[in-house]
């Protein structure tokens, strides 16, 4: 019998990153999670740095983060780690470390890291300290992942990353 031979569908992978962006965006949303929650965390982390800042401030910093190509390509790829493993589209060990957010699987903080790196160590920090404190959407995010059939082991971290890397962005910008 004549081998099979792989068909490969061309796909549209050369969105631009406008493009993208704007994919990332609803696929966040889908997941519950909108770019204002994100700011209003970078908010809590630079106002006692940055007299007056406001949230709407902090929005155009995190969209700012989110319109980086190695962002989103990490979102992605997190993101959808998450939704199969919801989908039970993962073989074992890694779904049920998955589906149990085991707490020395790790590479979740880890592709979240990728996130952090475009903006320096500031936002290594900040990641540090959200990752620790878990406020705001971060511990509900947290607290709905533990809920049967629902996995967020990415998406906290992701949410944490973005809004600790718009949060150094906001320092560099407005150092002295
Ligand atoms: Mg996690």
């Amino acid at each position: 019998m004549k081998k099979e031979e792989k068909v490969y569908v061309p796909m549209d992978n050369r969105l631009n990153d406008v493009k993208k962006y704007e994919v990332v965006k609803e696929k966040l949303r889908e997941r519950g999670v909108e770019l204002i929650q994100i700011a209003e965390l970078t908010c809590e982390l630079q106002k006692q740095y940055v007299k007056d800042i406001t949230v709407e401030t902090c929005l155009t910093h995190v969209e700012r983060v989110v319109m980086k190509r190695e962002v989103q390509h990490a979102i992605l790829t997190g993101l959808e780690l998450d939704i199969l493993a919801e989908q039970n589209k993962l073989s074992e060990p890694l779904l049920s470390m998955l589906l149990g957010d085991y707490g020395l699987y790790g590479i979740d903080e880890v592709l979240a890291l990728s996130i952090v790196n475009v903006y320096g160590s500031i936002g290594f920090t900040n990641f540090g300290y959200i990752d620790k404190l878990k406020p705001g959407i971060i511990g509900e995010l947290d607290n709905a992942g533990k809920e049967s059939g629902r996995c967020n082991t990415f998406l906290d971290d992701i949410v944490g990353a973005i809004a600790a890397a718009a949060a150094s962005s906001i320092a560099h910008k407005y150092s002295v």
